[in-house]
């Protein structure tokens, strides 16, 4: 996985598919999305953003690799379940309630 380098000798610029004059620059948005009912925000997105008409269109990887991060179902036992913590009382150091019938 050495390839930052090596890919900066193609400019990226993509022709805008949605007014087919303009030109898709790369350039990072903040990416909103909702996980339920909690309104998730990416700053620094990569995204394409055409400078004609203005479009915006994320980066598919990104998306896909998101989107896979945010999934609970993705397979990843990477949910957090909280615990509760019990704490165990140490033996002979909480006073018993005495019992009367002896
Ligand atoms: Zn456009």
């Amino acid at each position: 996985m050495k390839d930052t380098q090596s890919k900066r000798t193609s400019p990226v610029e993509l022709p805008c598919n949605e007014c087919t004059a303009g030109i898709m620059h790369s350039r990072p948005v903040t990416y909103f999305t909702w996980l339920g009912e909690e309104l998730i925000m990416v700053p620094n997105f990569p995204a394409w953003v055409c400078d004609l008409c203005g479009k915006r269109e994320y980066d598919e990887r990104a998306v896909s690799m998101l989107s896979m991060l945010l999934n609970p179902e993705a397979g990843k036992p990477t949910r957090r379940i909280p615990r509760p913590r019990r704490v165990e009382p140490r033996k002979g150091n909480i006073p018993r309630p005495r019992s009367t019938d002896r």
